[in-house]
C-alpha cells in the first residue's frame, strides 16, 4: 500500500503544519533503512519517505508510513511480535536478544507520561487514561488500548511529538 501512495504525494501530505498553516509542500524523498524488514518474502533494505515543508514556519514534517517504527530500526510488527513474546513465523529472522529485553524493560516501565497525556487529551483517550489508574506499565496501558503498539505509540506522538511508549 506504502508504494501508490508513494506516487502521490497528497496522500500522505499533512493537514496542516503545528503553527496553524495549510500550506505544506513536497520537499522530496528520505531514505529509512528498517532492518528486517520482509514482504511477500522479498528483504527490503530501503523505504522512501515523503518530506514536507511548511510554507508559513519553515518545519520539516517526514511522514513514516504506518509500518515503520519511530525511532526504531524495526518494523511495528517485528516490534509487537518480540515485545509481547507473540509466535515468530518461521521465515522471519531472529532479533538480538538484548534488543528484545531493551523493548520489554520499555513496556515494564512506568506509562505515567503516556498516561499524562492522554489526560490532557481529554474525549476517549481520557477514558482510557482513567481506566488505567495513575501508575500502569506501559504493556498495561496498552493492554487497556485494546489496539496494537503502532496506534497507541502513533496516538502519543501526535498528541506530543517526543513522547515515546517504546
Ligand atoms: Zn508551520
Amino acid at each position: 500500500m506504502h508504494l501508490p501512495m508513494l506516487k502521490s504525494p497528497d496522500s500522505y501530505r499533512p493537514k496542516a503544519c503545528r503553527c496553524g498553516c495549510e500550506r505544506l509542500q513536497g520537499h522530496g524523498l528520505r531514505e529509512r533503512h528498517p532492518l528486517e524488514l520482509v514482504v511477500d518474502g522479498q528483504p527490503i533494505p530501503v523505504v522512501n519517505i515523503r518530506v514536507f515543508l511548511c510554507a508559513g514556519c519553515g518545519a520539516t514534517w517526514r511522514v513514516l508510513p504506518a509500518f515503520l517504527a519511530r525511532c526504531l530500526w524495526r518494523t511495528w510488527d517485528v516490534v509487537e511480535r518480540e515485545a509481547l513474546d507473540k509466535p515468530r513465523p518461521r521465515s522471519a529472522p531472529a532479533v538480538p536478544r538484548r534488543t528484545v529485553q531493551r523493548w520489554r524493560a520499555r513496556l515494564a516501565q512506568s506509562a505515567r507520561l503516556p498516561v499524562q497525556v492522554l489526560v490532557v487529551a481529554g474525549g476517549l483517550v481520557r477514558d482510557l487514561a482513567e481506566r488505567v489508574g495513575l501508575e500502569p506499565t506501559r504493556k498495561e496501558l496498552l493492554a487497556a488500548s485494546g489496539g496494537s503498539l503502532a496506534a497507541l505509540a502513533v496516538l502519543l506522538h501526535r498528541l506530543a511529538p517526543g513522547v515515546r511508549l517504546m
